[in-house]
């Protein structure tokens, strides 16, 4: 995918990094030091398959210790690598610090194609290659926490946390040793959605703050935004769907393996998905034209693109043709440093990755908050609440029944005014106030630093900062 005159991946976010940190002042050495990984497993490990041993090569890195457990998913893909899984558990670093969830960053990579092999066969692949990293705690509930990555979703996470549970069959808070799990297997609601969820959240903040819109050319809200969208996978599905469907944006363009399907009047999200499922490609979807040549939508004409597949499919070749005035990073590293350096010539304003994606780790904490504390959010509170807000209701309406107040409550006023907060609406309120907290601080470095002239700029500022904190703090 990468130009080969390009670096790779994880010098990508090496540069990025060492841009932000020539803003700052830290103690000789400590730069170096937090951007380093810590320490990475490789294991090989056969699997009796189809009357044969299979091997397989997985990885899990450790990128910084400063806060733990290290949090990260695990990414199954052909294309994995030692070097891959590296920059992407530096992100995890910077992403958490941002978003102040209290863990230090790791990623973890298996080399297969997960679509080819069967579920039986996933899930002794999956149990096995857990078995091995549980077995020197890079899964554990208090040092090495895992999550869904490219590739895997809350199935592989029941067989990891089920994998870890019998090899600790009296640890308490074993079901905290891996997050995204399903709901009856010790999930949260909300966490499959999170991801998506969370980029549409980060994107209604950006639009609240109307100097930074300025920068875009754009003008007003979200509401009829034309959006193209790469990759319509769990992240890119669900950021589209809301956007649709709460924000009334319009998805113009979708991209995907076998192409791109445009449509200047509106795409349904949830019909091409279907009709993906069905079908396994976009092609023939009635909703819109096919386009063979899916990554020539990338430089089509829109107000907000946004990549949330696989990284570097912005890059020096096609960097300059991009004519959406607005990115926001989905995936992890969409946009090689070379592009990066290009776009932001072009004016181009990228909300970056490490703050766009966040919403995924961030609901993954509520999960393992809840987890170790055995009880799940709202359950002692709701009912609570709601007898106190009938107090309130009770007493309007005996108001409103005085004919000469003349007062009327409104029709559905009792019952959403009656309505404690349930586990999927405090995980909502979590994370869209964790977004717009996380955004209003890189905001701030951006327009308070002259020097500073991008959001990914500022975002590895607040989060290098943050981290170097925590580092000083532990006499490092
Ligand atoms: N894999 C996701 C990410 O890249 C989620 C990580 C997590 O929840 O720990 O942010």
């Amino acid at each position: 995918m990468l130009d080969t005159r390009e670096p790779a991946f994880r010098e990508n976010v090496d540069l990025m990094y060492r841009r932000a940190v020539a803003h700052l002042d830290l103690p000789p050495g400590l730069a170096e030091k937090i951007q380093i990984c810590n320490s990475t497993y490789t294991v090989r490990f056969g699997v009796r398959l189809r009357g044969k041993i299979e091997t397989f090569v997985g990885y899990r890195s450790v990128h910084s210790e400063h806060m733990e457990p290290v949090k990260g998913g695990i990414r199954y893909a052909p294309e994995v690598n030692q070097n891959e899984v590296e920059a992407l558990a530096s992100l995890m670093t910077y992403k958490c610090a941002l978003v102040e969830t209290p863990f230090g960053g790791s990623k973890g990579g298996l080399c297969l194609d997960p679509r080819k092999y069967e579920e039986h066969e996933l899930e002794q692949i999956t149990r096995r290659f857990a078995y091995e990293l549980a077995k020197r705690d890079l899964i554990n509930p208090a040092q090495n926490v895992p999550a869904p990555d490219m590739g895997t979703s809350e199935r592989e996470m029941a067989w990891i946390a089920d994998q870890y549970a019998r090899m600790n069959t009296t640890d308490i808070n074993a079901r905290a040793c891996v997050t995204g799990k399903p709901l009856n297997a010790g999930g949260i609601k909300g966490r499959v959605e999170a991801t998506g969820r969370g980029v549409q959240y980060a994107l209604r903040e950006f639009f609240r703050h109307p100097d930074d819109v300025a920068k875009t050319g754009l003008k007003g809200g979200l509401s009829g935004k034309r959006i193209i969208v790469q990759g319509l996978g769990n992240v890119g599905y669900h950021a589209a769907k809301f956007l649709r469907e709460e924000d009334d944006a319009l998805i113009i363009g979708v991209i995907e393996r076998d192409g791109a399907v445009v449509n200047t009047s509106g795409i349904d999200p949830e019909k091409l998905r279907e009709w993906i499922v069905e079908t396994g490609g976009v092609k023939d979807f009635d909703g819109g034209q096919y386009v063979e040549d899916g990554a020539s939508v990338l430089e089509e004409d829109c107000d907000i693109l946004i990549p949330a597949a696989l990284e570097g499919v912005i890059n020096v070749n096609n960097a300059s043709r991009i004519r959406a005035p607005l990115i926001i990073e989905a995936a992890n590293g969409p946009v090689t440093a070379g592009a990066d350096e290009i776009l932001r010539e072009k004016e181009v304003v990228i909300i970056p990755d490490l703050y766009a994606n966040a919403g995924g780790v961030t609901v993954s904490y509520f999960e393992w908050v809840k987890n170790l504390s055995h009880i799940r959010f709202g359950r002692m509170q709701r009912r609570n609440e709601e007898a106190h807000a009938m107090l309130l209701v009770q007493e309007l309406e005996r108001l409103s029944a005085d004919k000469q107040l003349g007062w009327e409550l409104a029709p559905d006023f009792k019952k959403r005014y009656l309505q404690g907060a349930d586990e999927l609406q405090l995980v909502r309120s979590g994370l869209d106030d964790t977004m717009r907290v996380a955004y209003q601080a890189i905001s701030e470095e951006w327009r308070m630093r002259s020097d500073v002239h991008d959001l990914r700029t500022a975002a590895f500022i607040v989060a290098i900062q943050r981290v170097a904190a925590s580092y000083r703090a532990k006499g490092l």
